[in-house]
């Protein structure tokens, strides 16, 4: 609606209102001119009046007296009276039919006047001439009267004219007043309407919708947007709020979405799941929760950078999307974990199969940024309602499920089981006990001593850790060591193994015993993540320990991952003198070439092979193949797990170098090793 603009209307409003009073002054000023006109014409009727009257009285003086200089005077005061009758002559007023009669009297007057004031009467018969003379004077006289009444009626004229000049100039006033006073409320009635609807209407309108989006309506917005200036504040504040609600909406969106791929985060997809829940409550049907976590992420992030890593995340995301059904959702749930939400699912094999689909899909190489990345993925899977009703519940299963999935060599799904659910939880435990354990002086070393086969000495002795859990007691290493390389509590644990048997071997060595040498178990992650190297070195210097006299076991899976890095620390070490031996050898890849590279020293027979091979052909094959091609290598060999003569002479008779197991002595604490070197010594 087009409006008129409020400055407009106001100076409009100024000139109306000045426009009025003007014309109102005009008028007054009309009407005092028009009083003060018929004044002047009254001063010049009464000016006729009063001149005449004097010719009246000074006639009256020259018939009765008949002075000379009387004579003199009228025909002076005639000439005022002629003059102020001229003058007073022109409008016709009504004035006019008087003063023409007084005109006419006046010519009679002078005629008669002369006549009886010239010589001409005096000087004939001077009878007739009295006669003349008394006809003249009478004549003359009557003339006197008859002007005399005209100059009455002039002069009541006169008077009436005033009079009625000034009542209409008053009467003319007040009509003005009045007019005026009606013009004006009647501008006023108009401006206020005006105001009221153009100003006051939306100005009201506009503090309403503040007070409102004040009050928390955001959706709230000013109404009766006119095109005046009211107008342009509503426009512009609605602007402020439109802009308002959209960083609203952002930051929305911002708080549900994830910012690198634009999926639901935790949050949004914590909501759904409780929105399909609720949906398959009425259906009966299930639904899954998946949890993905990409297998080899932090390796591609670490060496290729993060701009890569984040167009991946990206990629997969995108990819994952691409193999869902729109009532299903894909969420991050940060890093490189994403959750799948399946609504409506029937049974467990269309949850398998779309598993199955996902790790697919997942193995395609993904082309990003000139670089051909592989991937693959680990799934976990809980289930509503068999798992849980909860969100968190079904989040923690499926990440239990993961977990087992990881375990089981990546790549792979796995449901969730409540066997997985014991596992977890005891692993929970064993992890943040494991953190206090190096503090509390809760680990200790036992030592299984090396016997060599062919003279039956002592020659040596394999650290291995114990812990004592302060509630669940002695805990052992195939349970804790897992939990330990998984959590990176290995690098640290690893540390203290080291240090704690060199010092056992030096107070050995310082005490007495024979000669022997300790070996330490190292983990695959004490290579990747610790420094071994610096704390071998640390470990020989602080207890004076020659370097021969520590042997490093490590798995073949050690050498087999990261060679290059593994080769040359492994390198630095031979350098240094410390011994190398594979543990558990036959079991992993077995692999002859790395056993060149690396220099090894020994082969540890796996005790699988050992244990019961005077029973099993095979693993009798298996192990004197082993035990002869180490010594075509100038290996020594180790077979652990002996646990009966029959068995320990059947590996001499192999060849075999030396031999670990229950049949010489279990694992014992240093103390109990010192009185087992001392029983040995008194019995030989
Ligand atoms: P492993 O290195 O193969 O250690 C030998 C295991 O066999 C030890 O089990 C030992 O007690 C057991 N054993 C020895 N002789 C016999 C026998 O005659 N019969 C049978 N049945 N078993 C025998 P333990 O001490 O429970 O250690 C298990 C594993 O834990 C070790 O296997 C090793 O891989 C790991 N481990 C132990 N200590 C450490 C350590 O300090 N650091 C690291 N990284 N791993 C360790
Ligand atoms: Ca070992
Ligand atoms: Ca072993």
């Amino acid at each position: 609606m087009q409006r008129v603009r409020v400055g407009t209307g106001f100076h409009l409003s100024l000139a109306i209102g000045a426009l009025l009073i003007a014309a109102a002054i005009a008028a007054l000023g009309f009407v005092q001119w028009q009083a003060a006109e018929a004044v002047e014409r009254n001063k010049t009727l009464d000016n006729v009046v009063t001149e005449g009257l004097q010719l009246v009285q000074l006639t009256n003086e020259v018939l009765l007296y008949k002075q000379e200089r009387a004579v003199t005077q009228w025909r002076g005061q005639f000439d005022h009276v002629t003059a102020a009758v001229g003058m007073a002559l022109g409008p016709a007023d009504g004035s006019d039919v008087q003063l023409r009669k007084i005109d006419t009297r006046l010519t009679d007057m002078r005629l008669l006047f002369e006549r009886l004031a010239s010589p001409d009467a005096d000087h004939g018969d001077s009878r007739a001439a009295q006669d003349v003379a008394g006809i003249l004077s009478s004549q003359l006289f009557q003339k006197t009267v008859l002007l005399q009444t005209s100059l009455r009626s002039l002069k009541t004229f006169s008077d009436d004219q005033i009079k009625g000049s000034y009542d209409a100039a008053k009467e003319r006033t007040l009509l003005t007043f009045g007019l005026l006073a009606a013009l004006m409320a009647l501008f006023g009635i108009v401006v206020s309407v005006l105001f009221r609807n153009v100003v006051l209407r939306p100005l009201q309108g506009l503090e309403l919708a503040i007070r409102r989006v004040n009050a928390g309506d955001a959706k709230q917005r000013a109404d009766l947007c006119a095109d005046d200036e009211i107008g342009m504040v509503s426009r512009a504040f609605n602007g402020l709020l439109d802009q308002q609600e959209e960083h609203r909406r952002q930051l929305q969106y911002l708080a549900y979405h994830d910012v690198l791929t634009g999926l639901p985060n935790q949050l949004l997809v914590k909501d759904r799941l409780v929105q399909a829940i609720a949906f398959a409550g009425r259906s009966g049907n299930r639904v899954a929760l998946l949890f993905l976590d990409l297998d080899n992420f932090k390796t591609i992030n670490d060496s290729l950078g993060h701009p890569v890593g984040d167009a991946l995340l990206r990629a997969v995301s995108e990819r994952l999307v691409g193999c869902i059904r729109d009532t299903d959702t894909v969420a991050r749930q940060g890093g490189d974990e994403f959750l799948v939400i399946l609504s409506d699912v029937q049974s467990s094999d269309d949850i398998a199969a779309l598993a199955e689909k996902l790790l697919e899909r997942l193995t395609v190489p993904f082309q990003i940024e000139g670089h051909d990345l592989s991937t693959s993925a680990s799934i976990g899977i809980a289930i509503h309602p068999d798992d849980s009703r909860d969100f968190d519940t079904l989040l923690k299963k499926a990440d239990t499920a993961l977990y087992e999935a990881k375990a089981a060599g990546r790549n792979a799904y796995r449901f969730f089981t409540e066997r997985m659910n014991v596992e977890a939880s005891e692993y929970l435990q064993v992890r943040s006990g494991l953190r206090r354990a190096i503090e509390n002086r809760e680990f200790e070393l036992h030592y299984q001593p090396q016997i060599d086969l062919a003279t039956g000495a002592l020659v040596g002795v394999e650290a291995l850790i114990r812990w004592q859990h302060p509630q669940q007691g002695w805990i052992p290493p195939a349970r804790f060591i897992p939990v330990a390389e998984d959590s990176g509590l290995i690098v640290a644990i690893g540390e203290w193994v080291l240090r704690e048997a060199c010092r056992q071997l030096a107070e050995w060595r310082s005490s007495g015993l024979p000669e022997l040498t300790v070996a330490v178990n190292l983990s695959g992650v004490q290579f990747k993540r610790g420094m071994v190297e610096r704390s071998v070195m640390a470990a020989l210097q602080e207890f004076d320990l020659p370097a021969r006299l520590l042997e490093l076991e490590l798995t073949e899976s050690i050498l087999i991952k990261d060679t290059e890095s593994v080769l040359a620390t492994v390198r630095r070490l031979k350098d240094i003198g410390v011994r190398l031996s594979i543990d558990d050898f036959g079991t992993g890849y077995s692999s002859l070439s790395y056993l060149k590279r690396f220099n090894v020293d020994k082969l540890k027979i796996d005790q699988s092979f050992v244990r019961d091979f005077t029973s099993d052909p095979d693993d009798a094959a298996i192990v004197r193949a082993i035990i002869q091609m180490a010594r075509s290598l100038n290996l020594r060999t180790i077979a652990e797990g002996v646990e009966t003569a029959h068995v320990r002479d059947q590996l001499a008779a192999f060849n075999c170098d030396e031999a670990q197991g229950y049949y010489f002595a279990r694992p014992m604490p240093a103390a109990d090793f010192e009185r087992f070197v001392a029983a040995r010594a008194s019995s030989s």
